[in-house]
């Protein structure tokens, strides 16, 4: 196959595979998998905020209570050495006694920030469990809504997958220059790079070429630019007359 034939037909190829991507793309099913995953995004994010928050307010039960026992072993020690019998002097029993009723003071507080914070971890873990099932069940739909798709969509899936093996292989017969060229002028030109001149229209920008202009490209061999449009422009013997 010649070059010129082969730029056609790859043209040709991906514009067939442009409008089944585009079909593929547009079937209602798609939409709704890409519509779940907006979501499943937003609620994973969520998650992960809801994971942090419980696992904080966890570490500050823990907190509050170690300082707890630390109080009570304080408090023990020191209701220890009021059981001991072994300090007599009245004012140090006294400050022993404040001391105690101090520390039991501070253990109560202690205790009660415990059940607040007890508190908060429940609620926390109860909207983190919320926000989990919410998390399985939008996965379910996107896995059910997948599987919808895979069989609506899966010939045609198949249909593109074969369209793009026959590209390679047209693509392959290009030189490496032109089929640069090409792909970046496909890129730059909504997805169409080559025009076929017909009598004097470039079958891509659809603008009568002057007579003279064609005639300078056609001397230069099958394969020129479009003045026009800048793409490149076959021309086909007998077709530039
Ligand atoms: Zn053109």
């Amino acid at each position: 196959m010649d070059q010129a034939t082969a730029l056609v037909a790859l043209s040709e190829k991906d514009l067939e595979i442009t409008r089944a991507t585009k079909r593929l793309d547009g079937l209602p099913e798609k939409q709704a998998i890409l519509d779940v995953r907006h979501k499943l995004r937003d609620i994973e994010a969520l998650s992960a905020k809801a994971d942090v928050y419980v696992a904080q307010i966890e570490a500050a039960v823990r907190r509050a209570e170690d300082e707890t026992a630390t109080i009570s072993a304080k408090i023990v020690a020191e209701q220890q050495k009021v059981d001991s019998g072994e300090i007599s002097n009245h004012k140090e029993l006294q400050s022993l006694s404040r001391e105690i009723d101090s520390l039991s003071r501070q253990k109560d507080k202690k205790e009660n920030e415990v059940l607040t914070l007890m508190e908060k971890l429940e609620a926390g873990k109860a909207q983190a469990d919320k926000i989990s099932a919410t998390l399985v069940k939008g996965k379910a739909k996107e896995a059910q809504l997948i599987s919808q798709f895979q069989k609506v969509g899966g010939d045609l899936q198949r249909e593109i997958d074969h369209m793009q093996k026959q590209r390679v292989s047209l693509a392959a017969v290009l030189d490496d220059t032109l089929l640069a060229r090409y792909d970046e002028l496909r890129a730059a030109k909504h997805g169409l790079g080559v025009g076929i001149l017909r009598e004097s229209m470039c079958s891509a920008c659809r603008i009568n070429l002057p007579l003279e202009k064609v005639y300078a490209l056609g001397g230069g061999g099958p394969i020129a630019i479009c003045p026009s449009c800048g793409r490149l422009l076959v021309i086909r013997s007998g077709d530039s007359t």
